[in-house]
């Protein structure tokens, strides 16, 4: 006989996390299936960085590009209230700071393009502030004499992207939830009372057996995987993978208290509470696939030494200052973006009781995503419109 549950969680990143938690606060019976480590991939790879104004890949394509993206904004509101009680809530520390942030301009085109941008993002009600250089004198010493305005906005900032996802975790086996790493969801068939999933579980051994379990609503939160997992589900969720660079330094005394992108560069850097500095911001690595040409997820991906050195320019020429500080590692992490750039969220076509969330900025949006999911699952209406976030609309025959 299957053990039953009433929601199963695919994937142990920060949303499955999250969506674990919620559910199980809600009264759910939870299985949380990650066929690795919790925190093992994108959740705990990443910057770390919570954005809530439009990102520079969001801004360089032009201002149609920018305005879809913008669709995403109600997600980043609810998003930023939900980052500054989450730590209450959970009761541990994730790291995080709503210290504000600057996305910055060094001419007259980036100008325009803060002025564009910070005029989209209150129309949708974001408080986005422009600088001009007298008062970044005062708000942030720290940036090069070159940076003539920055956009501020006042509720973004960081967490800790090595501790937030643990910590959840731990609260939701703490609301009841049951977490199974080495655990791979391997097929899935439906029936009347709901989906039979079989895992495949891997001991410490490299011996794998098979686990089945029953469940009323699967929650795909399997971040770079979930085209895959959507496939085993009878569903196309199409998604871009992204590898990408990350590099921090050695430690320095406290200098930098914003979140800090560019209006005109791949760049986001931060000071995380261990004094180290944060590098990123989208630079590309490079994902392996097969000799076809398909992503192998599950294998180590390569830096590019010209992206680590195109990032730490950027950073340098933003924050001159570190130009003496030493970087101690590269890394590597990858992650997903929609076709479209916008998050997909919400119940996946043709697959009764399965929903989904990925997209862009998931570690920012995941507190969102979860809150959404597990409404849907509890019958709950949603209280913003997700319909410019469907995963149906990428299906044949969809309109957009
Ligand atoms: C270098 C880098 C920097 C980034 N910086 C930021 C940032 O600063 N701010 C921001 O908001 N976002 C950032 N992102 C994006 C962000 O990290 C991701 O969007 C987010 O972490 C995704 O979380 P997740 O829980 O959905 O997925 P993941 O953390 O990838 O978790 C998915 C999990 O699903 C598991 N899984 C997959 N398939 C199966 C299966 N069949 N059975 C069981 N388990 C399965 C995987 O093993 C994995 O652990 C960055 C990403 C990268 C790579």
């Amino acid at each position: 006989m299957s053990e039953r549950y009433d929601v199963l969680v695919v994937g142990g990143g920060l949303l499955g996390c999250l969506t674990a938690w919620m559910a199980a606060r809600d009264g759910a019976r939870v299985l949380l299936a990650e066929k690795d480590q919790v925190n093992q991939h994108a959740s705990g790879q990443n910057a770390g960085s919570l954005h809530f104004q439009l990102e520079y890949r969001m801004v360089e394509d032009g201002e149609e590009a920018a305005r879809v993206a913008a669709e995403a904004m109600p997600l980043h509101l609810d998003a930023a209230a939900m980052w500054a009680r989450l730590e209450d809530e959970i009761g541990e520390s994730l790291g995080v700071r709503q210290t504000g942030g600057l996305m910055v301009a060094e001419n007259a085109d980036q100008v325009g393009t803060l002025e564009f941008k910070a005029e989209l993002e209150r129309s949708w009600g974001l408080d986005v502030r422009t600088l001009d250089r007298a008062e970044l004198d005062t708000v942030a010493p720290y940036l090069s004499r070159d940076i003539v305005a920055a956009n501020l906005s006042a509720l973004e900032g960081k967490a800790d992207a090595r501790i937030a996802a643990p910590a959840v975790g731990r609260a939701a086996v703490a609301a009841g939830a049951e977490v199974c790493t080495r655990s791979r969801l391997t097929a899935a068939e439906h029936g009347t009372a709901g989906w039979d999933i079989t895992l495949q579980i891997t001991d410490r051994t490299g011996r794998a057996r098979a686990r089945r379990v029953r469940a009323g609503a699967v929650v795909i939160a399997a971040g770079v995987w979930t085209t895959e997992l959507g496939q085993v589900f009878g569903a196309e969720l199409p998604t871009v993978p992204l590898a990408l660079t990350m590099t921090v330094t050695s430690k320095v005394p406290a200098l930098i208290p914003h979140l800090v992108q560019h209006a005109g560069a791949r760049l986001s850097l931060k000071q995380s509470l261990d004094n180290t500095v944060l590098i990123g911001g989208g630079w590309p690595a490079r994902l392996m696939r097969d000799a076809d040409g398909a992503p192998q997820f599950d294998r180590k991906h390569q830096l590019i030494p010209q992206s680590v050195a195109g990032n730490a320019r950027a950073a340098v020429t933003t924050v001159p200052a570190l130009d003496r500080v030493p970087a101690v590692r590269s890394w590597v992490g990858t992650t997903t973006v929609a076709p479209d750039q916008l998050p997909l969220v919400g119940a996946v076509n043709g697959a009764p009781g399965v929903f989904v969330a990925t997209g862009g900025s998931a570690f920012t949006l995941g507190p969102s995503f979860a809150r959404v999911l597990t409404g849907l699952i509890g019958g709950r209406p949603p209280d913003i419109d997700l319909a410019p976030y469907a995963p149906a609309r990428f299906a044949e025959g969809s309109t957009p």
